[in-house]
């Protein structure tokens, strides 16, 4: 079983049995002992699930979670002592995937985790709306643009433009072209495809002078290059 797994919990004893189980399994495990270390670990590293405390120093669960789902839908594990949270966790409906009260046993614990990581796994094998380059997702079908866990926004003009140039990789489309499709007119200021295109850029490339990804096609218009090159 492969993924990373961010465990915040201040009982260091328990993060580390947590930890130990799922290393077992060549999961990789970081630990944070409070909300907020735990949040900047979640935006340092792509993670593949949460084990969550509720009770914490600080911020506590309920507030990482809410943060959390404000740019990610990754699978959250409540673990903590159910006479102190569960009625808080039935009624919050804040987004939590799974509960595991304490104490746990952690061979259950490991095999939920296991359970909710093949899921992640078989959901997006099934989707094949998914265009991936670099460190971006982006789904073609519900114009969703995502770096690592990170929805990135963008304009609805913009995204169609992306959706039409990376649904067709290589292929050198006219701004023309690009402005009939996305703006459904054959009469109008075609510059405007040029200053969306500078926009995508700015969010999307490191180097928006010098695309990786949304080249311009000189004289022409533009193209998509994948990493499938
Ligand atoms: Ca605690």
């Amino acid at each position: 079983m492969r993924g990373n797994i961010l465990i915040i919990e201040d009982e260091v004893e328990i993060a580390e049995l947590i930890s130990l189980y799922l290393e077992k399994e060549g999961i990789k495990t970081f630990y944070a002992k409070t909300g907020e270390e735990g949040l900047q670990k979640f935006q340092e590293n792509k993670m593949d699930l949460l084990i969550l405390d509720i009770n914490l120093p600080g911020m506590d669960g309920f507030q990482v979670l809410q943060k959390i789902r404000l740019e990610s839908t990754i699978p959250v594990m409540i673990v903590s002592a159910r006479s102190d949270d569960s009625d808080h966790i039935m009624g919050f409906g804040i987004g939590a995937d799974d509960f595991v009260s304490k104490p746990f046993s952690p061979k259950v614990l490991v095999a939920r985790v296991r359970a909710h990581l093949r899921r992640n796994e078989i959901n997006s094998i099934m989707n094949h709306n998914l265009i991936q380059f670099g460190d971006f997702t982006l789904d073609s079908e519900y114009y969703i643009l995502k770096k690592q866990d990170r929805e990135i926004n963008l304009s609805p003009k913009e995204m169609e433009i992306m959706v039409l140039l990376a649904t067709n990789p290589g292929k050198k489309i006219s701004q023309e072209r690009i402005y009939q499709k996305v703006w459904g007119d054959t009469y109008g200021d075609i510059s405007t495809v040029t200053v969306h295109m500078r926009r995508i850029r700015k969010k999307i490339e490191e180097d928006s002078a010098n695309p990786k990804y949304f080249k311009t096609a000189h004289g022409f218009g533009y193209y998509f290059e994948g990493d499938m090159q």
